[in-house]
């Protein structure tokens, strides 16, 4: 999933011409200061956390500045700032339009009917999961015709457009549809739309492109703002590596397995949150690289469930004893293993040589991995 940043969705937005207000991206109160001392942003304007999570307007990541040294002020204060767990590293400025009415709009993919769906809601500027249903508007498309006219209609007569403010719109709903379509997105979000002086425009942005277009798009692959530091090394480096909230570290092979267990330490009570995934690999130091990648994550337990097949479990022991000779003994945690199939002996001698036991059993050797990492919390 390539969750794009605002100003990079409304990048995506101009593209396909989706009215919008004027602004620059900054990374230091400095620059926001000299955007709007040159005229670049206009005055007053809008300063904003470019984070992947919602809700900023009332988590005091959207503020306003009427002047250069508000603009200074309010760019350091939000640049400061560690929304939901993200970092704040970079600010849009963006000029401040005075706002009759904010709208919902978003195309998105309804996977239980397999088609597109447009949403629209009069209710906009709040998160669309706390607008009343009732106030919610679905159409579901057919992507053969795509977007047609009426569509647009009924979109405007929802959000009690006429006239003019109807046909802009239309408008930007098709272009919407346009980007949604020609970027291969699984959602393209306005909210708020807003209702100005002399038409509509896009406040916010948020747009999320299919992972599995990802070879069509080039140009996201350097968009990355939503892996971990440590996602990032393991892509590069072609691990398969999640990185979630919980503390039980999983390594397994194939995504099935991988899902199993995670399931099985879950129904356990154990909280599992870093998944790596070994496919299927038949080179040890492979399996030391993405083990290592596992210690940095720094978890209460490990639990490597491993099925040998192409994956030998004598290449996982071999990798992993190696890895562990590598993390200081300060860094250590404790370590459960169950390794079946292809090599089986081999991998559990290897393995107890270096004082870990296999245990065959997944239910046993899971709630072994779950009272560990709950005595090493
Ligand atoms: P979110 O809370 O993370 O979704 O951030 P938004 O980009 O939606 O901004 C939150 C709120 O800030 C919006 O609903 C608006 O009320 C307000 N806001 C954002 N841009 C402008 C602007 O240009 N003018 C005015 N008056 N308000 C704005
Ligand atoms: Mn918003």
């Amino acid at each position: 999933m390539v969750k794009l940043a605002e100003w990079r969705g409304k990048e995506v937005f101009r593209k396909y011409g989706v009215p919008l207000p004027r602004g620059q991206v900054a990374r230091s109160a400095d620059e926001a200061e000299s955007l709007a001392r040159s005229g670049a942003v206009p005055l007053p304007c809008v300063i904003k956390a470019q984070v992947l999570a919602g809700g900023r307007g009332k988590g005091g990541a959207v503020q306003f500045a009427n002047n250069p040294e508000e603009v200074r002020a309010a760019a350091g204060s939000i640049l400061g700032l560690e929304f939901k767990g993200e970092k704040v590293r970079e600010i849009l400025l963006e000029e401040k339009l005075p706002i009759a009415r904010e709208l919902y709009l978003s195309i998105t993919l309804d996977r239980s009917k397999r088609r597109p769906i447009v949403i629209a809601s009069a209710q906009g500027g709040v998160e669309i999961e706390s607008v009343d249903d009732a106030q919610i508007d679905r159409q579901s498309i057919h992507p053969f015709p795509g977007l047609t006219v009426y569509e647009q209609r009924r979109a405007a007569e929802v959000l009690g457009l006429s006239g003019s403010l109807a046909k802009s719109l239309g408008s930007v709903l098709s272009a919407l549809w346009n980007a949604f379509v020609g970027e291969d997105a699984e959602l393209v979000e306005v909210n708020p739309l807003a209702v100005v002086v002399d038409g509509l425009v896009a406040l916010d942005a948020k747009v999320i492109i299919e992972d599995d277009a990802a070879f069509r798009h080039p140009d996201y692959s350097e968009v990355r703002d939503d892996r971990t530091p440590l996602e990032e090394i393991a892509r590069e480096k072609d691990i398969a590596f999640v990185q979630l909230d919980g503390n039980i570290g999983v390594i397994a092979n194939g995504a099935g397995l991988t899902m199993a267990t995670l399931d099985v330490l879950q129904e356990l009570g154990g909280k599992p949150g870093i998944f790596l995934d070994l496919g299927g690999t038949d080179d040890p130091k492979k399996v030391t690289e993405a083990f290592l990648l596992m210690a940095q994550a720094r978890p209460a337990a490990v639990f490597l469930n491993i099925f040998g097949g192409v994956t030998r479990c004598d290449t996982v022991a071999k990798g992993l004893v190696e890895a562990m000779k590598q993390v200081p003994e300060s860094e250590r945690f404790p370590i459960v293993a169950r390794i079946r199939g292809n090599n089986e002996a081999e991998g559990t001698e290897i393995l107890r040589a270096a004082g870990i036991t296999s245990v065959p059993q997944l239910r046993d050797s899971a709630q072994a991995a779950v009272t560990l990492a709950r005595g090493n919390a």
